[in-house]
């Protein structure tokens, strides 16, 4: 049965294709009728950023780029706008350059064309996030979502290992956690499923051979559908406990994800038994946590916490009071509809078991929920 549901799709162009990232910049520019182009990439992508815009008369360049988009930076990208009389921000490189682009459309209501070079996935949503004084910020906002997205893998490639692995994880648990966030809808969670298995594969592939660009294409796929997905149905439980775990204790944001994903899945999926199926399916196994367990240990993506930081240094004993402290901070940001109930314990129980690096299964029956 499908039910009474509310899909919201977003209006914005995507075009995609390997090695066209400079054509369609240059289509996509003369389209939107721009004259004052703002370019928003930082330094280690400087060359990558002018073969893309060359055929594009560009204003200023921003290189301001830090992740988590500080205010301060934000502030200063804002200013330069103003001062060359933008009329449309072209970004190029991950979320943290998409992210300030964004910090630059909410306030001046600027189109943004983002060209993405990882997974993240920002490009494809109207969330904005900003950080001052180790706090941050999101909400969303229709002016941050880019009118075009120009995808093309070959921007990619130069992305290391590692980091397609964190990345590529990063964009699945955007599929996983749509499959039960606050507003997912049938259309949701068809996008979620198509999505976890062009990444599966596609991370397969790269982490085979880094320069599969077919692999490559498949991860960029999977990555904006999981964007669409998550954009839609919202944050579920996932993103709430990496949100918190990010701002509070300065964690890489694609490595959290990573880590923590396994272990909201044995946890929610034994509630979410319609979810748990298609990610199985998607995941080409009978079950989902063997099915992503299976893929991390393919990949050798790690699930434990303290190896991304968390209280990395600490003794078990230690890192009890830092894992406490952080599920009383994500308690009050708990989705109220997530399938399964969620107290303190629950919380405690599934930190403390992924900043070990535990199997992620023994968190399936904790507590009394
Ligand atoms: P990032 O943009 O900080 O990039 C990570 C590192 O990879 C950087 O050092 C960057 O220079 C490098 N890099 C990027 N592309 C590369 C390439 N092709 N080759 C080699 N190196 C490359 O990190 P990210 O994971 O892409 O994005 C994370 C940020 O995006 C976080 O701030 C997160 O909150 C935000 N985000 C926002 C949304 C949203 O909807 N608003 C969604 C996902 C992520």
């Amino acid at each position: 049965m499908i039910g009474d549901f509310e899909h919201v799709t977003f209006g914005q162009r995507v075009l995609f294709g390997s090695g066209r990232a400079a054509e369609h910049v240059a289509a996509e520019v003369a389209r939107l009728g721009a004259r004052r182009v703002l370019l928003v990439a930082s330094d280690r992508d400087e060359r990558v950023a002018q073969r893309v815009s060359s055929g594009v008369d560009v204003a200023a360049r921003c290189s301001d780029v830090r992740p988590h988009v500080p205010v301060a930076n934000a502030e200063r990208a804002r200013q330069l706008a103003s001062d060359v009389d933008a009329d449309l921000i072209v970004s190029i490189g991950g979320g943290s350059a998409t992210g300030l682009a964004k910090a630059v459309a909410l306030t001046t209501g600027l189109p943004i064309l983002a060209v993405p070079t990882t997974y993240a996935g920002s490009e494809a949503t109207n969330v904005w996030g900003l950080t001052e004084q180790a706090r941050k910020t999101t909400g969303s906002d229709d002016r941050v979502l880019p009118a075009t997205v120009v995808y093309d893998a070959e921007l990619t490639l130069s992305l290391p290992s590692a980091l397609s692995v964190a990345s590529g994880c990063n964009a699945l648990a955007h599929c996983v956690d749509a499959m039960w966030a606050p507003r997912v809808d049938p259309v949701d969670r068809v996008l979620a499923g198509e999505g976890i298995g062009a990444l599966a594969a596609g991370l397969r592939a790269v982490h085979a051979d880094p320069g599969d660009l077919a692999g490559r294409e498949r991860m960029l796929y999977g990555s904006y559908l999981a964007a669409v997905a998550f954009a839609s149905a919202g944050s579920g439980l996932h993103h709430k406990i990496c949100h918190v775990l990010g701002g509070a204790y300065d964690l890489p944001h694609a490595a959290t994800h990573t880590a923590v994903l396994p272990y909201v899945l044995a946890f929610n999926g034994p509630y979410a038994p319609d979810a748990s199926e298609r990610i199985a399916a998607a995941l080409g196994s009978d079950d989902a946590v063997v099915g992503l367990l299976e893929l991390y240990a393919e990949l050798g993506a790690s699930h434990a916490l303290r190896d991304v930081g968390f209280a990395a240094a600490d003794s078990a004993e230690a890192a009890a009071g830092t894992v406490a402290e952080a599920a009383r901070l994500i308690l009050p940001a708990v989705p109220p509809g997530n399938p399964r109930p969620v107290g303190e314990e629950e919380l405690t129980a599934l930190l403390d078991a992924a900043w070990a690096g535990r199997p992620p299964t023994s968190v399936a029956t904790t507590g009394a929920a």
